[in-house]
């Protein structure tokens, strides 16, 4: 794992533990058996968008409990997209979690 100067820090790192700690626990995830002809990528995004999004209600409370701002990048990101700034580059969190969890060799 590696944490670079775009920002990400140790908030970063405890969200994708989070996320971890959720599927070994056991919380529920989105399972897809969708037709290659409709296109299943698109919507296979949606569905991590929207399962992420449950998680990030199960444990921002709690990061915030541990005086960590969840929020931050995305408020960041949402900020400079409104000022007009495109640009910023919006990560995706699909992005966030592969680079955070890549092992460099
Ligand atoms: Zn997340």
């Amino acid at each position: 794992m590696f944490l670079d100067e775009t920002g990400r820090n140790e908030t970063t790192l405890v969200h994708e533990v989070f996320h971890l700690k959720l599927t070994a626990e056991g919380y529920p995830t989105f399972e897809s058996h969708i037709d290659k002809a409709l296109k299943p990528e698109p919507i296979k995004h949606v569905m991590l968008i929207v399962s992420n999004s449950l998680e990030h209600r199960v444990f921002y409370p709690e990061m915030r409990t541990m005086g960590l701002d969840p929020d931050r990048l995305v408020r960041a990101e949402l900020e400079n997209l409104m000022s007009g700034d495109t640009a910023s580059a919006v990560v995706s969190e699909v992005q966030l979690a592969n680079e955070l969890l890549s092992i460099g060799g």
